[in-house]
């Protein structure tokens, strides 16, 4: 089989780059998953994205099942700290079910095993016979076969997270537990569809009470090298941009599945290295900020959160970091976390 551009992966990076690829002749997507795994699959999250990130990722209304207009945040030692945000809970596997239908690409179902460059090409072998392409978009996410065999690197890190579906309001409050038994990490407790909350926990942690449905799946973070390699390109968790403080990755894999849509029409991967070079959501203070976070005792986080114990304000944060400057950069990392990484 032939085609101008092959998209592997129709997670949100893969369909966002097909349907802004709508009306190109010659745009095939492969996915590996019959649609009953795929929607399975695609319901292991939290399904969180900010108000910002729906609007430059082109979620429309119908995607989003409830609002969230706050983030609380509980840390050893008894402080919480309530956030006000704007932001929405949508249906994912939902929402790419209508991106597949309307996008006008031709799916193909197979999985891809090896890619190999030739002729200036690509040729993909997959599970449904060989297919040759001349632009190649690796929205294959965390374990990316484009990211192993065209470029031969590894994003700089990666968490296995078990997301759960239980029964529950969770109001419209996204809810984080740092610390207290998540060593360097923290749970979530997420408003779902009514009458269900979304859980989440690193592999391995104690499970909530009257899970309905439960799925783990690993999250790549802080970036990778080089995303654009000759006419292939690495968008969405396949090129490590799910934000590494809070993990949201939904909206910047559909921006850059986008912007490599928009370098293959205009016929220069180079474009979209340099949007990705640029990015906010690799930007390596999210990384450093993981880092030194993760290596935190209980102890330490009570000390950085002491400060604002009667609350969070700006005013407070400029504070803190004056009192312990070797916690600015992680001060600074979740306040642009909750600006711009979700
Ligand atoms: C537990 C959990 C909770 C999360 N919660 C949130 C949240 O609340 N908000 C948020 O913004 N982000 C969240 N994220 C992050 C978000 O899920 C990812 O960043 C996002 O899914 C990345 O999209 P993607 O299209 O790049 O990859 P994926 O969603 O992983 O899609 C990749 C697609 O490629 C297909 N594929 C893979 N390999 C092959 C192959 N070899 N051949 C053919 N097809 C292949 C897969 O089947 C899949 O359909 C969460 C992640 C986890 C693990």
């Amino acid at each position: 089989m032939e085609c101008r551009v092959l998209i592997i992966g129709s997670g949100p990076a893969g369909m966002s780059a097909a349907n802004a690829l709508k009306g190109m002749d010659g745009v095939c997507v492969l996915e590996r998953l019959t649609d009953g795994v795929f929607g399975r699959y695609h319901s292991v999250c939290g399904e969180a994205v900010s108000e910002r990130m729906c609007r430059l990722a082109g979620i429309d209304r119908e995607s989003m099942v409830s609002d969230a207009d706050a983030i609380s945040i509980s840390f050893p030692g008894g402080v919480d700290i309530r956030v006000p945000v704007r932001g929405h809970i949508i249906d994912r596997p939902g929402m790419l079910r209508r991106m597949r239908e309307n996008c006008g690409a031709e799916l193909v179902r197979g999985t891809a095993v090896s890619v190999r460059e030739e002729d200036g090409g690509y040729v993909v072998s997959t599970t449904a016979g060989e297919i040759r392409c001349r632009y190649l978009i690796g929205a294959d996410g965390a374990h990316s076969v484009v990211r192993r065999d065209v470029f031969g690197s590894e994003p700089a890190g990666m968490l296995p997270v078990v997301n759960t579906l239980s029964p529950g309001d969770g109001g419209s409050v996204l809810a984080f537990t740092v610390g207290g038994g998540f060593d360097g990490f923290y749970s979530w407790r997420f408003p779902s569809k009514p009458g269900t909350v979304s859980i989440g926990f690193p592999k391995g942690a104690e499970e909530p009470d009257g899970v309905v449905s439960r799925g783990a799946r690993h999250l790549p973070f802080g970036g990778v090298p080089r995303a654009v390699s000759g006419n292939a390109m690495l968008v969405g968790d396949a090129a490590g941009l799910a934000n590494a403080l809070c993990y949201g990755g939904i909206g910047a894999a559909m921006l850059s599945g986008k912007k490599a849509a928009d370098a293959v029409r205009r016929g220069r991967p180079e474009t979209y290295g340099r949007w990705y070079g640029r990015s906010i959501y690799r930007d390596p203070r999210f990384m450093e900020a993981h880092e030194a976070f993760s290596a935190w005792t209980d102890g330490d986080i009570e000390d950085a959160m002491e400060p604002f114990r009667r609350g969070y304000s700006l005013l407070r944060g400029a504070r803190a970091m004056l009192r312990r400057p070797s916690y600015a950069g992680v001060y600074m990392a979740v306040w642009m976390a909750l600006r711009f990484g979700w």
